[in-house]
């Protein structure tokens, strides 16, 4: 038997790379799809509402001539949002090397991609890397500080071991101004575990989604174990199927005060989709999307399952305390 000690925290750290690098590939292997692929994905409704959610925080947080540090960018499907709210500057890491390349043929405006445009207005690096494991400070030393840092869809990756969940929020921290602003969206905990009581095993899910906890689980409790670790399998229809992490949204706030963060906002998508649909310009949004027909939930466009897929990302705004030096 080896030594308990030495031994677990050597089997954590190996298999903690382990399930990054998992991740890395699933989505270094997605290639692009063509527009008439995109159209035809069981999901194409559910993926224009989270694009509408998206914009809606670039565009309540973003300014003219922003630097922008966007993490875990995957294939650059934000670069055209950014582009319309006028930023300075974009940084884009992902730790995925295909969609990387994917992202920088789609910030050079390669012509055979659906989106094909102009060039982008802003210039741009983009990188490949770990944002969670090593500190990003010295890397991007040349290109902080930023006035907002985007995380859309990918911080609950960080929440496999205490120390990336920490090494997350530090180099957003580090590389934000004072009064910068963190946005970002990521799985829902609370409905996530709701679900899972609910269930009668330990998988629930509908024809666009499923989750699966471990057996270690089984209690649906999670009373001795700890906040970071807390492993789901998330298979969604024609994009995801990947170990993800539960972020425990208490614990999570309270970690970003500790890195000098506040929160602004938190809501659900479900509350966010009620409470922008009041906008008649994030309507209009909306409609130009076409993720959803005439602001509520319309069948004829997002179906009940997407719906209920939907209701299982939160959306959240954090504001890096100290002095505002832009107004
Ligand atoms: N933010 C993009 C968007 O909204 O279109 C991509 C979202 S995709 C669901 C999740 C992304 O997180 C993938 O591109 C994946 O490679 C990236 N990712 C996962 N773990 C990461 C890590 N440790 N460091 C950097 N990127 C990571």
């Amino acid at each position: 038997r080896h030594d308990p000690q030495g031994g677990a925290h050597f089997l954590e750290d190996e298999s903690t790379k382990i399930f990054a690098r998992k991740v890395a590939d699933h989505y270094s292997a997605r290639s692009n799809q063509t527009l008439e692929e995109r159209e035809a994905s069981p999901i194409i409704h559910l993926k224009k509402l989270n694009n509408w959610i998206k914009s809606v925080l670039i565009q309540l947080y973003a300014r003219r001539g922003d630097a922008v540090l966007d993490l875990a960018c995957g294939k650059g499907g934000d670069l055209i949002k950014w582009d319309k709210a006028k930023i300075g500057y974009y940084v884009g890491i992902d730790i995925a090397d295909g969609s990387i390349k994917d992202c920088r043929t789609r910030y050079n405006g390669d012509a055979d991609h659906h989106q094909r445009r102009k060039k982008f207005t802003f210039p741009a690096r983009l990188i490949c890397g770990d944002c969670y494991e090593v500190r990003l400070d010295k890397v991007l030393a040349d290109d902080a500080p930023f006035d907002i840092c985007s995380c859309q869809f990918a911080l609950h990756y960080s929440w496999s071991t205490e120390a990336r969940a920490r090494q997350a929020l530090a180099n957003v921290s580090a590389l934000l101004r004072p009064g910068g602003i963190f946005i970002g969206t990521m799985p829902d905990a609370n409905v996530i575990i709701k679900k899972l009581r609910e269930a009668e095993g330990l998988t629930f899910g509908n024809s666009v989604y499923w989750v699966r906890f471990d057996e270690e689980f089984s209690d649906k409790k999670f009373k001795s174990s700890s906040p970071f670790g807390i492993k789901y399998t998330f298979h969604l229809e024609d994009a995801v199927d990947c170990p993800e992490w539960i972020v425990p949204f208490d614990l999570f706030k309270s970690l970003a005060e500790e890195y000098d963060f506040e929160l602004v906002f938190a809501k659900n998508s479900h509350e966010f989709v009620h409470e922008y649909m009041k906008k008649p310009e994030f309507v209009e949004l909306m409609r130009r999307l076409g993720a959803l027909g005439d602001g509520n939930q319309d069948q004829s466009t997002l179906s009940a399952d997407e719906w209920e897929a939907a209701y299982l990302y939160m959306s959240f705004v954090l504001r890096k305390r100290g002095q505002h030096d832009k107004s």
